[in-house]
């Protein structure tokens, strides 16, 4: 049974086109941020005449607005199914938690990540010691590389996504958490695309900690977390109030977790409506979330198999496990003319570019190191030389087979132009 999509606010927005007429608005771009849910919006207004700042303030509105952040601490959790003793800090995004976490942790961690990872889950790394597994074609094959450099090295974190904003698919969670734990690492997994798409379970998968962003998840932007399994401690990516127990003039004395890491005035509206967001997904269901997005993707990926000239980029070409992502190329056009084309004659909305996962689009497109190395000098050298890319399309909540079908029937009409 398919759910209905949900209500998103903006979602039957017209938009003019370049021959002067007004177009649906078509929304294929859901894995940069998606919409905000009316759910979510209603909480949010609901709020607003409540809200003060958090903690401290003795009035009957702080006390509400320190009750209400509180809480979304608590459905963050739930909705990760992270343990009771866990902790939530609330940060702005996924880039922030992996910043957060990464220098929580003490200089010269062990660190083991993959090539394919979205640049927020690769240069925060950088300052520990990080090893990159190889590329590799299969689900089976990355779970032998993991399991093998674990055996070969002490590794203190295995840092992964939970699924490819490029391509989709799915990482087998389990087996890598069960793999890092038998070899005495943690678990950290960058759910910035995973969490709006499926059920996401910390405890079931050996999820150490985890980070996710509110904007992708039909909140307003604003809000993200780090949900870890047990309170973080280490060194405070922000220092300021809020942070500390003590403060002299030559010492601190910092907070146990979430405060020590959530310095400064927190977003508290970007928290509720975040919170308000998990409980709308969770009342719809992730799993029939996951069944309908499935349905609809298996009708974008056959739409766009059967483009001439359309290469859908795909690391394991034979895993099924994806959420509704897929970038493509198409023989004869740039990305960006393809997607500004998409727009200004469709009003189709994509994205194009490297989809800040510079070595995995790459090695997608097979671009050979000569290349890439000519493209480094060129930019330290000031100049701006054109970037291999690609175009994406994404899927979410307000989704119709009417979009998938208005994006492929304007691939093939380019493509046969
Ligand atoms: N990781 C992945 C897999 C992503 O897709 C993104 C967003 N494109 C990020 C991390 C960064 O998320 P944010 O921009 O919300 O920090």
């Amino acid at each position: 049974v398919l759910v209905p999509p949900a209500h998103l606010l903006g979602s039957e927005v017209e938009v003019p086109c370049a021959d002067g007429h007004l177009r649906r608005h078509v929304n294929l771009d859901y894995a940069a941020s998606t919409p905000v849910m009316s759910a979510v919006w209603d909480v949010v207004e609901a709020f607003v005449p409540w809200y003060s700042s958090v903690h401290r303030g003795t009035g009957a509105k702080s006390q509400v607005s320190t009750a209400a952040y509180e809480r979304s601490r608590e459905v963050v959790a739930h909705f990760v199914g992270a343990a009771e003793e866990s902790s939530v800090v609330f940060v702005r995004n996924t880039t922030e938690a992996i910043n957060l976490l990464s220098t929580a942790l003490p200089l010269g961690t062990r660190v083991l990540s993959t090539p394919v990872e979205h640049h927020a889950n690769m240069l925060p790394w950088r300052r520990h010691d990080l090893r990159t597994l190889p590329f590799t074609t299969s689900a089976d094959e990355l779970l032998e590389v993991t399991e093998r450099a674990l055996k070969a090295s002490r590794i203190d974190l295995l840092a992964v996504t939970g699924a490819s904003n490029v391509t989709g698919e799915v990482w087998p969670l389990e087996q890598l958490g069960r793999l890092a734990h038998a070899h005495g690492a943690q678990l950290f997994v960058d759910a910035a695309q995973l969490a709006p798409h499926r059920a996401i379970d910390m405890q079931a998968s050996h999820i150490d900690h985890l980070a996710l962003s509110g904007h992708k998840l039909y909140a307003p932007f604003g809000s993200g977390a780090l949900v870890s399994r047990a309170p973080l401690t280490g060194e405070p990516l922000l220092h300021g109030g809020g942070a500390i127990k003590l403060v002299t003039l030559d010492d601190v004395v910092w907070a146990e977790a979430p405060d020590r890491f959530e310095a400064g005035s927190p977003n508290v509206i970007g928290a509720v409506a975040f919170a308000a967001a998990c409980e709308a997904l969770e009342e719809i269901g992730m799993d029939a979330i996951a069944d309908r997005e499935r349905a609809l993707s298996a009708r974008l990926h056959a739409g766009l198999d059967g483009i001439d000239g359309l290469t859908r980029l795909a690391l394991w070409p034979v895993h099924d496990e994806r959420v509704g992502v897929a970038s493509f190329t198409l023989k004869g056009h740039k990305a960006e003319a393809l997607a500004a084309r998409l727009s200004d004659e469709y009003a189709i909305a994509v994205r194009h570019g490297c989809f800040c996962a510079h070595p995995l689009i790459t090695r997608l497109l097979q671009v050979p190191d000569a290349e890439s190395k000519r493209l480094q000098m060129a930019l330290r050298r000031g100049k701006e030389p054109e970037l291999p890319g690609a175009v994406r399309a994404s899927i979410g909540l307000g989704t119709t087979t009417q979009d998938i079908d208005a994006l492929t029937g304007a691939l093939a009409e380019i493509a046969g132009a």
